[in-house]
């Protein structure tokens, strides 16, 4: 019996439980890597919780500890498989950022100097005092004054 928690929907809990077909490159007891069905470029590599976690935000952090560690060993094989110039590690959060499947994964995308992605996205510039509130708000999110203060 599996001590992770399993969403019957979920594709990549399937894919964890090998109730449908995927590519695995890498499996730890809380963590597995399989390559994406549908790839950027060969060898984008998916790497993925065991335990269903909706999205990033939702990971306990011994879990995100232990996936994190994974990543530059990952990205080594990655990219010395693939003879690639660079990789994307990329997550995506949140419909709004372009998350089709809700559990929690980083992508491993290799690049090439010549391949066809676009990037990078367009940057913005900060107007007024913009960067100092939002610099405030987000420390206090991070550091909120104590209830019993
Ligand atoms: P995201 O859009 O960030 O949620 O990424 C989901 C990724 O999962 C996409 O790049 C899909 O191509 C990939 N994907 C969906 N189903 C499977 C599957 N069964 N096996 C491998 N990759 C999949
Ligand atoms: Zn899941």
């Amino acid at each position: 019996m599996s001590q992770h928690t399993y969403e019957p929907h979920c594709p990549f809990c399937k894919i964890v439980r090998g109730e449908i077909p995927s590519s695995k490159v890498l499996e730890t007891d809380d963590a597995v890597a399989f390559l994406d069905i549908n790839p950027v470029n060969p060898g984008h590599v998916l790497l993925v919780p065991k335990s269903h976690h909706s999205n990033l935000t939702d990971l306990p952090d011994l879990t995100a500890a232990h996936l994190g560690a994974l990543v530059p060993r990952l990205c080594r094989a990655v990219q010395a498989a693939t003879r690639s110039d660079g990789f994307h590690l990329v997550v995506n959060n949140g419909r709004a950022a372009g998350q089709t499947v809700d559990h929690g994964h980083w992508h491993i995308i290799p690049r090439f100097y010549n391949d066809p992605v676009h990037w990078p996205w367009p940057h913005s510039q900060y107007a007024g005092d913009e960067l100092s509130q939002i610099q405030g708000r987000i420390e206090r999110e991070l550091n909120p004054p104590s209830s019993d203060a």
